[in-house]
């Protein structure tokens, strides 16, 4: 069976240097990327972020409610991931854009087993709209989502190494993982994902690889299982000796 792997794509990445919108460069970057992933016959769901359009973080000076506030950063993320999906197109790729809460004129409306079917017939399937519930964050849906299709791991691409016990920028001293456990990650509090996603994947033993998607061909050697980047898995997990 072809591997099937879950890719968690900020918006932030999207937007390019500036983090801000939607950046063509970055986008025909990731799209040939992921193309190259695709010629090796592994199956590719992809979650993206909306941070380069909305996080609710960001705004709260603005003072509307959480939910409302998180809404808009779904739509956000279903701007992206419709955004990528014609990225993926021009350059030769299937790909079909889901999002929780589609209405299938933005996005097709997602559940697990239209989302199987979609990879199942060749195509990348792109995710927006995050969980859809207010309170989460595209992480949580990451692993979600990793876990409803069967992926054999998540991807997180950042634009960071992997995962420190402190800012590497800030500490030059900053302690590099190549291998660590839920339990440490969650001890240690390290801000790699959000707390829910890192328990979220620890009660059902999803792999996280978490790599920087500026490093050359990243996104193709993570998928081809190349040790690259910080690797979380349970304590008995020996898969991160390969
Ligand atoms: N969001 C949400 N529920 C979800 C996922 C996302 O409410 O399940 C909202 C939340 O406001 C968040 C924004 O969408 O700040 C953008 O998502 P995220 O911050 O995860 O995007 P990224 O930083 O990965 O681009």
């Amino acid at each position: 069976m072809a591997p099937r792997i879950l890719l968690k794509i900020s918006g932030e990445v999207l937007g390019g240097k500036d983090g801000v919108g939607a950046d063509g460069d970055a986008l025909e970057r990731i799209a040939l990327q992921i193309k190259a992933v695709r010629k090796k016959d592994i199956e590719l769901a992809v979650v993206v972020g909306g941070g380069n359009f909305w996080r609710y973080r960001d705004n709260a000076s603005l003072n509307i409610p959480r939910t409302a506030s998180d809404a808009l950063g779904m739509m956000a993320a279903t701007m992206n991931a419709r955004l990528l999906s014609e990225a993926l197109m021009v350059v030769g790729l299937k790909a079909r854009t889901m999002a929780a809460h589609g209405n299938f004129y933005f996005a097709q409306p997602y559940t697990p087993s239209l989302g199987v079917e979609a990879i199942e017939q060749g195509n990348v399937l792109v995710l927006g709209g995050g969980t859809g519930n207010p309170f989460f964050t595209t992480d949580t849906t990451g692993v979600l989502r990793a876990l409803e299709l069967s992926c054999d791991e998540m991807m997180k691409a950042t634009k960071v190494d992997g995962i420190y016990d402190s800012d590497p920028i800030l500490n030059k001293d900053a302690r590099f993982f190549k291998h660590i456990t839920y339990d440490e990650v969650l001890q240690r509090a390290l801000a790699v994902m959000d707390l829910s996603a890192v328990i979220l994947s620890k009660e059902n033993n999803l792999r996280v690889r978490v790599f920087n998607i500026y490093e050359d061909d990243a996104i193709l050697r993570a998928a081809s299982g190349e040790a690259i980047g910080s690797l979380i898995t349970s304590n008995n997990d020996t898969r991160h000796t390969r």
